[in-house]
């Protein structure tokens, strides 16, 4: 056994594993399949006696009491076609819906660094087309395995038990067969995977498109759009087209290898011993059946291929379920801290990359206190706002909560100390009242969430809405502003009451009216906690504790705001700069 088959191997005993909870489900498809089957074949091992008895002998007797056997075989053979197709049906979806949950489960579990290297669509993809995949093509492969499969050999059988003389060519062309088969289900394995991946890029290149819509077109991009996914798109129908040329020729090849059984048989029921003691209906039979063999002997041929895809399919799903989640090892329960945070020798490089984007980066902020990260855009002021939450894990270096290592704090208590409001406001299909309490357990009143809304100025634009609080805000709430989403996501880190507040460029998507507008409710929400703000505009800062610059990394001033202006240094530079501009 190869590498691979034994991968594979792998791969479809754990697809089994999926099953098992559904086993009756899947027995009763079973024995509903194989009736079909059986049914089949009794029916055409009665053909001889129909031929000899009723036709030949003109047995009237027999041929009156024939109609009623033919209705009742075809009845008996739908009920075994609805229980093989219904019972397949409802493990298969089990099994898709099972997949489905664990993928999406596992999904949110997975850290930060493993959703920057995968595109949105490749993911989705996976959730919405492979795992349907893998339902279609092992359903059908097992319905083929055991229907046609035992309506081949129920048929060998029957005829080498009428004449094996005839039915001996079987054994000589079945090793041929096997020879491409087995050819055929290699170049299909490579082809499915192909598939699977062009499908993967069909749907990456779709969502980019749709996300960035606006800019396309005003920057006028349909063309370069237009000609990436007709690239992809082309692609994807090559090796389609490439897939069924492998299963055309194969199903040919494989009936002419056939089509020399019966020409053989033909010649052989020519020689005068073989007429003798050969009867109409045994030779009729016989060439029935091998006509009759054709259709499941070419489902036969692809279906370790048709398996093969499904197994690719699965192969994709079960790497995502292995993907390793968050490490959520610590133990310590923070609750209630003071919000004492501090730095130490911090070095930091995201994973997968060389470059280092933080270098010794060393800083307290006592409790209660506002510090503020300035600096040029790249200089890392985000990467150390995403370390204290742990969205990453630090190259080096420790951070402390409260003098705690918050490595070794689980992730849940950690993250419950802290509200972040970033640059990008992430909203949800709900109503405004249920973004703003997002992720609250316990449930809000009425006047506490009525007070947030009001001092973030969200009550100023909810109320000219229909429903007010309780209006639904499309995908991503793209039916309001940038400044108005701010104002949600302001209100959501109210609500929160964390001790400790991130403030990544919040007011960024608003304009000088409405900042000065929500500059008390963002005072507000500073009061009494520990505050980390990253800011455009110096106004903002000046109040700060301490002010931390930044460049390409390291941290190359620290101070008050009269400090660092005494300093004349970086931050005296900026000041003037922007002070000057906003003159
Ligand atoms: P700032 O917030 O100060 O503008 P960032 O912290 O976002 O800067 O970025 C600092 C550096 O880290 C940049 O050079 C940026 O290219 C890099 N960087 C940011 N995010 C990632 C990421 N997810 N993966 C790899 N590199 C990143
Ligand atoms: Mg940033």
């Amino acid at each position: 056994m190869s590498v691979s088959e034994a991968k594979s191997a792998n791969t479809a005993k754990r697809l089994l594993r999926y099953v098992i909870p559904y086993k009756f489900g899947f027995l009763a498809a079973a024995i509903g399949m194989l009736g079909y089957a059986l049914i089949d074949v009794y029916f055409i091992s009665k053909l001889p006696s129909f031929i000899d008895v009723g036709i030949n002998d003109k047995n009237a007797d027999y041929l009156r009491y024939a109609p009623v056997f033919i209705v009742l075989i075809f009845i008996m053979r739908g009920v075994f076609n609805f229980i093989a197709s219904y019972c397949l049906n409802w493990v298969g979806t089990h099994v898709v819906q099972t997949l489905r949950q664990q993928l999406f489960e596992h999904y949110m579990r997975l850290p930060v660094s493993f959703h920057d290297k995968h595109s949105t669509g490749e993911l989705i993809s996976k959730v919405t087309y492979n795992t349907e995949q893998i339902k279609q093509t092992t359903s059908r492969s097992l319905s083929v395995l055991l229907r046609e499969g035992v309506f081949v050999s129920g048929l060998l059988v029957m005829m080498f038990l009428m004449s094996w003389q005839l039915s001996a060519i079987f054994l000589l062309i079945a090793p041929v067969i096997a020879v491409v088969v087995s050819f055929v289900s290699k170049r299909f394995r490579l082809l499915s995977r192909n598939i699977q991946n062009a499908m993967g890029n069909v749907t990456t290149c779709s969502e980019q498109m749709l996300n960035g819509h606006k800019v396309i077109l005003s920057f006028g991009g349909q063309q370069v759009e237009k000609e990436r996914f007709h690239l992809i798109n082309n692609l994807t129908r090559q090796q389609d087209v490439k897939l069924e040329a492998t299963r055309a020729i194969s199903v040919s090849t494989i009936q002419v290898i056939a089509s020399f059984a019966l020409a053989f048989v033909v010649y052989m029921a020519s020689f005068p011993e073989m007429l003798e003691s050969l009867s109409a209906g045994t030779f009729t039979t016989i060439v029935a059946s091998m006509m009759m063999m054709l259709r499941p002997l070419k489902q036969l041929t692809t279906v370790n291929s048709e398996f093969q895809r499904g197994l690719a399919a699965a192969k994709s799903v079960f790497a995502i379920l292995d993907e390793p989640v968050e490490q959520d090892t610590g133990t310590v329960q923070l609750t209630d801290t003071k919000g004492d945070i501090s730095f130490k020798q911090v070095n930091f490089s995201y994973p997968g990359h060389d470059k280092q984007v933080l270098y010794d980066i060393s800083f307290t902020a006592k409790a209660g206190q506002t510090i503020a990260l300035v600096g040029r855009s790249g200089s890392g002021k985000t990467t150390i706002s995403s370390l204290l939450p742990r969205f990453y894990e630090l190259s080096s270096g420790d951070i402390t909560i409260d003098g705690q290592n918050i490595r070794q704090c689980s992730l849940s208590s950690l993250r419950n100390q802290m509200a972040i409001v970033s640059q990008h406001v992430t909203l949800f299909n709900d109503t405004i009242a249920n973004n703003i309490s997002y992720g609250l357990t316990a449930p809000v009143s009425a006047e506490r969430l009525l007070d947030v809304a009001e001092k973030a100025h969200v009550l100023e634009f909810a109320n000219q809405l229909p429903d007010g609080l309780n209006t639904v805000i499309g995908e991503n709430g793209v039916s309001l502003s940038g400044g108005q989403r701010q104002r949600i996501a302001i209100a959501r880190a109210l609500l929160r009451q964390a001790p400790i507040l991130v403030l990544d460029e919040a007011t960024s998507a608003l304009d000088t009216e409405s900042e000065r507008k929500i500059q008390a409710a963002l005072d507000e929400l500073l009061k009494g906690r520990t505050n980390i703000v990253i800011a455009h505009r110096l106004s903002t800062i000046e109040k700060a504790d301490k002010i931390i610059v930044m460049e390409q990394g390291r941290i190359i001033e620290q101070g008050t705001h009269t400090e660092l202006l005494a300093a004349n240094g970086t931050y005296a530079q900026l000041y003037k700069l922007q002070f000057g501009t906003e003159q």
